[in-house]
Parts: structure tokens; sequence; C-alpha cells
């Protein structure tokens, strides 16, 4: 694989460890985020540092961006001293969670300078993150998605779901209000079974056996639930983003979200009651309290 010149902005808990992969896989990074802090470990692993989106899309023909909210990337992309003002780039890839209505607007607003946007977001979580077994949904043309194989493949295992923009941001909607429902219900599921007196580990033991098994019960809970560490590394905030961006598509789109909708609360009233940057696995507390119960250690 050829080494290629690459920018990304953003460094969180996500794009560190994309970024950290990148560089371990023999790209030359430039690199921007607004906290020094998160930048410090990728400058000692030998990426350059930058001041500003726009320095970082002059410094690369490929530039990535993870970045907490759609305003945030439009900003980041169009705004003052944003991707737009870069003289090299060619293709920006958003692998934030960002809804395909922004999608749509930053590639109409990069596509007067030339630049191609790509809309790539991710599933996997931070783990996934880590160890490049993301799930990444790209959309745009066939010949782009050539270039960007090689680079994407380094997070994770790529899906080519679209070629217009914003369609990798639906189908990443889609999964993650799955995602959300799966945490939310299992949770209301484990809280009623220790009211009524099962052993928490033998709940997820058994519904891991049968048809009720899911990402939360396989990972969240038994991982950040039940030993009360409530580290899956992702916020309430973020999650409680996407669930709305969903409904707000699918009520564009005239589809109901009977369902999603009650997600939607109760994300809310978790967020409201823990904080926005409360970790999206601290859903169950809420409905702890609501049954006068507690699970886990
Ligand atoms: P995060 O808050 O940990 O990271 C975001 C980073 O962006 C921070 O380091 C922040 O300082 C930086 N930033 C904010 N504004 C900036 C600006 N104007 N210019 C440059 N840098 C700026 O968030 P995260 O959990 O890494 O999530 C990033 C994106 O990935 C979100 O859209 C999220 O929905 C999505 N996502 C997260 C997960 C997860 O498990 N955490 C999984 C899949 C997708």
């Amino acid at each position: 694989m050829a080494a290629e010149d690459l920018g990304f902005i953003g460094l969180g808990r996500m794009g560190g460890p994309m970024a950290h992969r990148l560089i371990e896989a023999g790209h030359r990074l430039t690199v921007f985020d607004t906290n020094e802090a998160v930048m410090q470990p990728l400058i000692a692993q030998g990426a350059g540092r930058a001041n500003s989106a726009g320095a970082v899309a002059s410094s690369a023909e490929i530039v990535i961006a993870s970045l907490p909210t759609p305003q945030t990337v439009h900003e980041v992309a169009l705004g003052p001293r944003g991707v737009v003002e870069g003289s090299r780039v060619k293709i920006f890839v958003d692998v934030s969670t960002t809804g395909s209505v922004y999608a749509r607007k930053i590639a109409v607003g990069l596509s007067a300078r030339g630049i191609i946007a790509v809309d790539a977001p991710v599933s996997g979580g931070i783990r996934g993150a880590e160890q490049g077994t993301l799930a990444v949904m790209v959309s745009c043309a066939d010949d782009i998605h050539t270039r960007l194989e090689p680079v994407l493949s380094v997070i994770g295992k790529l899906f080519h779901v679209g070629r217009q923009p914003g369609l990798g941001q639906t189908m990443k909607l889609i999964n993650n209000l799955l995602s959300a429902t799966a945490l939310t219900a299992s949770s209301e599921a484990l809280v009623m079974g220790v009211k009524a007196g099962l052993d928490v580990q033998m709940i997820v033991d058994v519904i891991n056996a049968g048809s009720g098994r899911n990402t939360a019960t396989q990972d969240k809970i038994p991982r950040c639930v039940i030993p009360r560490t409530f580290d899956f590394g992702f916020a309430l905030a973020l999650l409680n983003k996407d669930v709305r961006l969903c409904l707000e598509e699918a009520d564009a789109m005239s589809v109901p979200m009977i369902v999603g909708n009650a997600v939607r609360q109760l994300l809310n009233i978790a967020a409201a009651a823990e904080g926005p940057q409360a970790d999206i696995t601290e859903v169950v507390k809420s409905l702890e309290r609501w049954a006068g119960v507690r699970v886990g250690a």
C-alpha cells in the first residue's frame, strides 16, 4: 500500500485511535483539534501539527474529519479557516455522524471549490476504532471509492452503500436507532428481571443463548453495566443526536417511528438525569431509580 499524505481533524474518542492506526499503517498525517491535549500523543507519534482545519487541507489531498455534531462539521468544512480554504485538498471524508441533510449541504458547499465530499460514518465504538474493525458506510462515486479504499480499510470494513452524498449517513442513522433501541429495551428488561429476583448474570447468559440477544446484552451490559464501570465511551449527548437526526429524517420522509420516539424520550430523560456527557450505558440508572432496584455489582 502506498503511503499517503493525509489530514485528520477531530482526534477525540473515535478520531484519536483512527488517526493512530493510519500513522501505524505508514501514512503521513497532519492533524488538528481544538483540544491541544488530544493532539499531543499523535504529534509524539510523528504527525504534523496544523493550527486550523484550513491548514490541514493545505497539507493533503485527502482530509478526514471525526467531529461531534453536524454544525461542527459544517463550520470546519465551510467556515472561516475551514477545509474549503485549503490549497491542496481534493477529497473531504466525514466519518462523523451528521445526518444526510448536512452531508448534502457540505457536499454542495465544497463542490463550489472543486472538493469532493464523501460521507463515511462508522459503527463499532472505540474498540472498533482501536482495532480497525469499524463498519465504514461510504457514499461516493466508484472512482473515489477506489481511491479511498486502501486508506479507509485501515480503520475498518468498507461498505459502498451509495453514490449520492448522504446515503452513508442514512445507513448510519438507522443502525444507531437500532443500537439505541437495543440498549434502552435491554436495560428495561434487565431492571425488571433483577427486581423479580433473577440473577443479573443469569439474565444476560440466558438472553445471549436465546432470541433476545443484541449488542447491548452481548457487549455493553456485561462489560460496562454489570461491573458498573459505565465506560463504553459514547456520550449520551451524541447518541441522542443520532436518534434525533434519524427521527427528523424519517419524519421528512413520512416514515413512522413509533418505537423510535419512545427510545428518544428515554434517552432524553437519561441525559437530563445523568448529564449529556454521561456514558450511554448509564441509561439504566433512571430505570433503576424508577423501579427502586439496582443491577450489577
Ligand atoms: P469526541 O467528543 O470524543 O471527539 C470529538 C473531537 O472533536 C474532540 O477531540 C473535540 O475537541 C474535537 N473538536 C470539536 N470541535 C472542533 C473543531 N471546531 N475543530 C477541530 N476539532 C474539534 O467524540 P467521539 O465520541 O469521538 O465522536 C466523534 C463522532 O463519531 C461523532 O459524530 C459521533 O457521533 C461519532 N461516533 C462515535 C462513536 C463512539 O462510540 N464514541 C461511535 C461511532 C460514531
